[in-house]
């Protein structure tokens, strides 16, 4: 086992991956940039070094002051977290070349999974059902975008293949509005993800966002940890969180998680991993792979009992899955609560001084946060600030504990988003389970009138 991490990443995940190092006897080191100074993982941490200003290109971004840092320090293995470099696959590269572990999947998978089209085409020969759309990326005469999007059949979804974090989309209703569309998205997709190739989706209307964890080792055995229900988005991103997903038959999921499982073995993926697919009329459409730990994974260990984090390092420096699939059960209900420092209703970010914080306890509650009273939001990231989750032995007890938490939890000094936090939890759809990704920009739209 390592004696020694590098956690290349900030926020509650830095916070998660420095409580599972300290779990295992493993040593952490932080990296920060000056604006995450007063952060709390960098108070705890074994070492903390600071590698650059505010601004994510000159820091958390910044490849050679990372690598650099982790020579200086000793450290052996290098944690991206999720978004900044997670998924970059020259750094996953420069990390290996450079003599340290990266951990998660090897630069092959993650640069495959990174390009849309490429990751679609893989699922495809891996026999994961995939949203109907263009065979791979747009070419650039007028008359083929046409005649595809008329083969799909409208509304159509433009995407860029480098997307992520729900950038990088539109959605086109006509055929007068689509060269345009086509067009607007390459330009942005160019300047935003350095990759200009768009491809085109059928557009589902009625969709739930479900997606499948994975976890592979390095000696060929990989298994799926049950499912997540993420449905609750605002801009194509997810506010709430749950596992199991509500209301769909089990062996309708174990299809689909099997394949999973069997996939990761064929293209020989390591660590933990999500096959992301919309969910519609009883059918799974593959739509994205993330190669990394994601934002969600408390619902899964909650339900599985495994700790993904501590599993991804295991794996990492080489050790065997320690269950086998038959060994994995889903225990109760878990729902996440993402909190964000933003307008509740219109999503504008409210960075800050935090003058109170007050987080929830009791059974069944954990909370993710690397805030606390003072901590002043720097407006240089992300708004998510933390994360309340709860678990029940069935989801209306997991439902009523979230309730009381959000009840118990007060954040002052800056706007969050957990006054629509309460009113979801009370909406009798959201009780009911298994509403579509656009219920709550339709539940939003009612609310302005
Ligand atoms: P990102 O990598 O930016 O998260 P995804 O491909 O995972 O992009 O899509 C993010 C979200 O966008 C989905 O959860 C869904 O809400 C919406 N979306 C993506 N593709 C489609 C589609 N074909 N039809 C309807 N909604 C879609």
């Amino acid at each position: 086992m390592f004696k020694k991490i590098l956690i290349a990443n900030r926020g509650e995940i830095a916070l998660r991956i420095q409580r599972a190092c300290r779990e295992m006897g493993i040593k952490s080191v932080v990296v920060y940039s000056e604006a995450d100074r007063e952060a709390k993982y960098v108070k705890l941490a074994d070492e903390a070094v600071c590698i650059g200003p505010p601004p994510s290109a000159q820091s958390y971004l910044n490849m050679p002051a990372i690598i650099s840092t982790a020579e200086v320090t000793d450290a052996e293995a290098i944690h991206p977290g999720y978004g900044f470099l997670s998924e970059n696959a020259d750094f996953a590269e420069r990390v290996e070349k450079s003599g340290f572990t990266f951990i998660g999947p090897t630069p092959e998978s993650i640069r495959v999974m990174g390009d849309k089209v490429a990751a679609k085409q893989a699922m495809i020969k891996s026999g994961v059902p995939c949203v109907p759309g263009s065979e791979g990326a747009l070419p650039d005469d007028a008359k083929t975008i046409i005649q595809t999007a008329r083969a799909i059949g409208y509304p159509v979804i433009i995407k860029a293949a480098g997307g992520g974090g729900g950038r990088g989309m539109r959605v086109v209703h006509t055929e007068a509005a689509l060269l345009h569309a086509v067009q607007t998205t390459r330009t942005e997709a160019g300047a935003a993800f350095g990759n200009p190739a768009v491809y085109m989706e059928k557009f589902l209307e009625n969709p739930r966002h479900i997606e499948i964890q994975v976890m592979a080792d390095q000696h060929k055995n990989a298994v799926w940890l049950g499912e997540r229900d993420c449905s609750m988005q605002r801009r194509h991103q997810k506010i709430i969180e749950e596992a199991p997903a509500p209301g769909i038959p089990r062996r309708v999921i174990e299809r689909i998680g099997e394949r999973c499982a069997a996939a990761c073995k064929k293209i020989g993926y390591r660590g933990a991993g999500t096959f992301e697919f919309l969910f519609e009329d009883g059918e799974f459409y593959f739509i994205e792979m993330n190669t990394r730990v994601q934002v969600e994974h408390p619902v899964t260990e909650w339900v599985t009992g495994i700790d993904i984090v501590q599993m991804q390092i295991r794996v990492a420096a080489g050790e065997k899955l320690p269950f086998t699939q038959r060994n994995i059960a889903l225990h109760g209900h878990a729902i996440e609560c993402r909190i964000n420092a933003e307008d509740p209703y219109k999503f504008t970010p409210s960075p800050g001084r935090i003058t109170m914080w007050h987080m929830p306890g009791g059974p069944g509650v954990r909370v993710d946060s690397h805030a606390y009273t003072n901590y002043l939001v720097p407006p240089n990231y992300d708004s998510m600030i933390g994360k309340i989750i709860v678990h029940g032995d069935t989801r209306e007890q997991a439902l009523a504990r979230m309730r009381t938490a959000l009840s118990e939890t007060v954040v002052e000094g800056i706007q969050t988003n957990i006054p629509l936090h309460r009113e979801l939890m009370a909406d009798a759809k959201f009780v009911e389970g298994g509403t579509s990704i656009h219920y709550l920009e339709g539940w939003l739209s009612r609310l302005k009138r």
